[in-house]
């Protein structure tokens, strides 16, 4: 998945022509610049490669998630309803607004499940936030359908599948909003950054300004500008939006050696018959990140994972002990330990989330998701595949 993989001549270009003349601040000094816009370059080619009519480009996906929020209105008392497995910038960025994180279960997509997110709306729901983990989607028909009926946002969070589609659509512009990260992990790397995407001119134009302090970007007198509305600083710089000018242009390709690599893996793996996949909806067409399995139990699942590692299979992860990625620890959250106070209406609405998420736990018991790396060799898959099936019929 990493773009670092692909570092190259192409972002050293690029960067070059920013430290060329010097200018590291995507507004304003426009006599320095020769013509170089990294940042409105980047949201160029990212809204035309995600078909959608806008993109605006921030400092990282959590970000990118923030202003998203922001965009729609989304604030005090509010609750907007998210996975139990995903990333914690999933709730930083919605308690950053003031809004409640309502966690909800998943299903054997590992994202969320439309079931248990029509169980989960209440009168204060706002918005529905399903995160495409590890390089597949949501059901994003059945998510829309309910936003539909109870009028509520659809924020698609596709840090993690950035280049999947469904329905024909590329992740990110099937909802009202899509967020992507660009941080030194992902598969396009600013080294830090993030971007949303989204065809509505309403949040495009709330998006620009609520990242630059309000500013309204009208004229070329940043110190003669008014301010609409509070914003707050999550601008790009222009050394990182060049890195990702690169990055961006090598996506098609880092997407096509991801297919080629999981299909290895994944039909070597078809001799273990005990092994099962992540459910793609339909109409899906997966990033190809990471190949996630399911084993039989939580506990032939904990084993494999122990057993892929000391097989020397590096790079696969079993979530559900993971302090990252999964609500069971997130202690923090749960147990509120915000440095400051928190308000009342969020220490109430957190509450909720002091339950337990069985469904859940019993997919992500059984769940081993495996990282595609773009520079292994024919061989190196082919070992690799070996070894994994080694390891896991070693625990069956
Ligand atoms: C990486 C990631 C984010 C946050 O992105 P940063 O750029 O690191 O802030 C948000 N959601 C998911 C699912 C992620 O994987």
């Amino acid at each position: 998945m990493p773009g670092f993989e692909l570092f190259g001549a192409e972002e050293k270009k690029e960067v070059q022509d920013v430290l060329d003349n010097g200018v590291l601040m995507r507004y304003g000094f426009d006599p320095m610049r020769n013509g170089h816009y990294k940042a409105l370059e980047l949201e160029k080619d990212l809204a035309k490669r995600m078909q959608t009519q806008y993109a605006q480009v921030v400092s990282s996906g959590t970000a990118a998630l923030t202003v998203a929020l922001a965009c729609a209105e989304i604030g005090a008392g509010d609750e907007v309803i998210m996975p139990t497995f995903t990333f914690v910038a999933s709730f930083e960025a919605i308690l950053s607004v003031g809004a409640t994180p309502i966690l909800c279960d998943i299903d054997d997509t590992l994202t969320l499940d439309p079931k248990a997110v029509k169980a989960a709306i209440t009168s204060k729901t706002k918005a529905i936030m399903p995160v495409h983990m590890c390089g597949s989607m949501a059901d994003l028909k059945a998510l829309k359908a309910i936003c539909n009926q109870h009028n509520l946002v659809l924020l698609e969070d596709a840090c993690q599948a950035i280049g999947g589609s469904y329905d024909g659509k590329p992740l990110g512009s099937y909802g009202d909003l899509g967020c992507f990260s660009f941080d030194y992990v992902k598969m396009v790397t600013c080294g830090e950054g993030g971007g949303l995407i989204t065809n509505s001119e309403k949040y495009a134009d709330r998006a620009h300004k609520y990242q630059d302090h309000g500013h309204d970007h009208v004229g070329n007198d940043r110190g003669a500008e008014t301010h609409p509305f509070l914003g707050y600083n999550y601008r790009l710089s222009e050394l990182n939006a060049a890195v990702g000018i690169a990055q961006l242009r090598k996506l098609d390709h880092i997407l096509e050696v991801q297919e080629k690599n999981y299909t290895i893996l994944r039909n070597a793996l078809s001799v273990v018959p005990e092994i099962t996949y992540r459910r793609v909806p339909e109409t899906g067409v997966e990033s190809y990140a990471f190949l996630s399995i399911f084993l039989p139990t939580e506990d032939l699942a904990r084993n494999a994972h122990k057993a892929l590692g000391a097989h020397g299979v590096d790079a696969c992860f079993y979530w559900f002990d993971n302090n990252w990625h999964y609500y069971k620890k997130w202690e923090h959250l749960l147990e509120q330990k915000s440095l400051g106070k928190l308000s009342s209406e969020t220490k109430l609405g957190l509450q909720k989330n002091n339950t337990s998420f069985k469904a859940s736990d019993a997919w992500m018991g059984r769940t081993i998701s495996c990282l595609i790396k773009l520079s292994w060799t024919e061989t190196e898959i082919n070992e690799r595949a070996t070894k994994m099936i080694d390891a896991i019929k070693s625990v069956l």
